[in-house]
Formats: C-alpha cells, structure tokens, sequence
C-alpha cells in the first residue's frame, strides 16, 4: 500500500487537504511524539532527549515520519505539524523539569520548509513562553540541506533564535550538499553524525575515517560531535576512540513514549 493512498487525494493537489488531515490528527491525538534519550559517550549521563513523531492512524496503522513528513512537506501541514511538535516536546521537557524528573534539553527536529516562514522565530520564542520551558532547554535540528542556499531572512532567523537563547544542532551530517562555509555562517553547538557513518564505521574504515573526520572537524571548530543510531557496544568503543561527545541509538535507549520517561531515568539512576 503506498503511503498516499492512505489519504483521499488532494483536489488542489497543493497538500492543502493534507493539511486538514494533520489538523484532525492533532485533535483526535492519532499524532504524538516519543524520546530519545542521549548521553555523554564517556560517562552515559542523560544529556538531553530527542523528540520524534509518531503517526497511528485509526485503524492502528503506524506511519512513520520518514513518510508523512516529506507529504507535510509539499504544502501547509508543515507548519501545523512543526508547531504542534514543537509546543508538545516543550511542554514536556518544562514537567520533566518542573518536577525535577530531569534538567535536560529536548531536541526538535526543523524541516527546512519551516525557515521559509516569516513568522518563525515568533512561534518559536511564543511556544516556549507558554510551555515555560527556558531557551537554553530547547535545541532545534536543521539538516544541511535545510541550510545549503538559506535566503538572509532564514539565517538572520536562526541567528535571533540563537541570541534569545535557543541552542541550534546540525542534524544528518555528512549526508547533505554541505558547505563548510555553512557551518560559519550559522550559530550551530553540535554536528550530529547521521546513523549511515555510524553503522558502518566498525566494518568499513571509509565510514570509520568520515566519523573521526567530523568529530576532530567538530572540536577543531568549538563544536561538539553526537552520534546517531549507536546500536552496539563496539561503536560506542569506536565514538571513545574518536573521542566522540554523545550518543544516541539503541545502545542506549530506543525511543520512549512520555509515560516511558520516568522508568527509563529511575533505571539510570537519576530519580
Ligand atoms: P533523524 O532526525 O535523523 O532521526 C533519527 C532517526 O533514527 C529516528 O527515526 C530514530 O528513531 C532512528 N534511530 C534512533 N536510534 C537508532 C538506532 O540505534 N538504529 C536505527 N536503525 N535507527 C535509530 P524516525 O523516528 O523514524 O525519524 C525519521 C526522521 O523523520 C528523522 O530523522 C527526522 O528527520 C524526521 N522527523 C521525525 N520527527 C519529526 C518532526 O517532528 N518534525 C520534522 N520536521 N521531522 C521529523
Ligand atoms: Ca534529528
Ligand atoms: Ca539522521
Ligand atoms: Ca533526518
């Protein structure tokens, strides 16, 4: 079945109805976010959790974001979809923090059709007033290609998101038309390493030279390197090698439904 025809097509064909669709989802809750919990490479203390969302249709159906995502993408929903994402990650990292759960970020993934939006860095800064979580709490992850040819306006957005305390993570590394010179020109904390270098770093020494790479690249430039989809302990030996920062994957933790918050924290001991 491919993904489309889950959904009645589109008279504008502008993603228009999409958006309807993504709007009912939010009401009906067939839309709502699990987390990742990330951790120092080192020491495995919790350095914050990555929020990602998660699609059940009502027949029980899951899609997952590789999937409605892009859809979103092609109109209007995503812009309903980032806020709703955005406002429902903040709103639960201001409790894990309020109840003394956890004083850790949350990070939220920015589709590069989101920068387009003039009004951006007002609903950021607005979401965070109303959830009461503090800027520095909150990291948002923009891909490369979000960035690769970003008009002023979106840069000059990043930048006023940065100075109101938002901390920004470029997401896929490795993996995107990147310029270096991006990397200068955006107020960035953190290269996150995409999963396809990690996985492949123990067999092929090409991924294993990429990974190490971008980690001395990283902390050559006042950056910090976190790794994605860490599966085994062997690439957790390599990340120590390479003197890698933080990880996130399996190894650690799958990602979590908010009521899966609480054990997973008491397990490390925190609570
Ligand atoms: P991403 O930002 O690169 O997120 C990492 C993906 O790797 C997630 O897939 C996560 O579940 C998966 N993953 C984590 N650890 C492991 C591991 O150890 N092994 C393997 N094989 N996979 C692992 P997911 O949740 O399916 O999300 C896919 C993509 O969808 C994300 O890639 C992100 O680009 C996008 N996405 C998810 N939620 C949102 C959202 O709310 N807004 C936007 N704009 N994009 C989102
Ligand atoms: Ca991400
Ligand atoms: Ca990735
Ligand atoms: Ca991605």
């Amino acid at each position: 079945m491919s993904a489309s025809g889950l959904f009645p097509p589109d008279p504008d064909g502008a993603g228009d109805g999409f958006a309807e669709r993504v709007r009912d989802a939010i009401d009906r809750q067939e839309l709502f976010l699990v987390y990742q919990p990330q951790a120092d490479v080192f020491t495995n203390r919790l350095t914050g959790f990555e929020a990602l969302s998660r699609w059940r249709l009502s027949d029980g159906t899951m899609l997952p974001p590789d999937v409605f995502v892009p859809m979103a993408e092609q109109g209007k929903a995503i812009h309903l979809l980032g806020e709703w994402s955005l406002r429902t990650a903040c709103a639960a990292a201001a409790e894990w923090q309020r109840t003394g759960m956890a004083d850790v970020p949350v990070s939220v993934n920015l589709s590069a059709r989101q920068l387009d939006d003039p009004g951006l860095v007002r609903m950021v800064l607005g979401v965070l007033a109303d959830s009461g979580l503090p800027a520095a709490n909150l990291k948002l992850e923009l891909t490369e290609t979000a960035l690769f040819g970003q008009t002023q306006n979106a840069r000059e957005a990043l930048v006023q998101l940065r100075g109101a305390g938002v901390r920004l993570v470029l997401d896929d590394f490795g993996t995107g038309w990147s310029s270096l010179a991006t990397l200068r020109r955006v107020p960035v904390e953190s290269l996150k390493i995409d999963k396809q270098f990690v996985q492949a770093m123990v067999e092929d020494r090409d991924a294993a030279a990429i990974v190490q790479a971008v980690v001395a690249m990283a902390h050559a430039l006042d950056l910090t390197a976190v790794a994605e989809g860490v599966e085994t302990p062997e690439q957790r030996l390599f990340l120590q090698a390479y003197r890698c920062d933080t990880l996130q994957g399996f190894w650690l933790s799958r990602p979590l439904p908010t009521d899966g918050v609480p054990d997973f924290l008491s397990r490390l001991g925190l609570t």
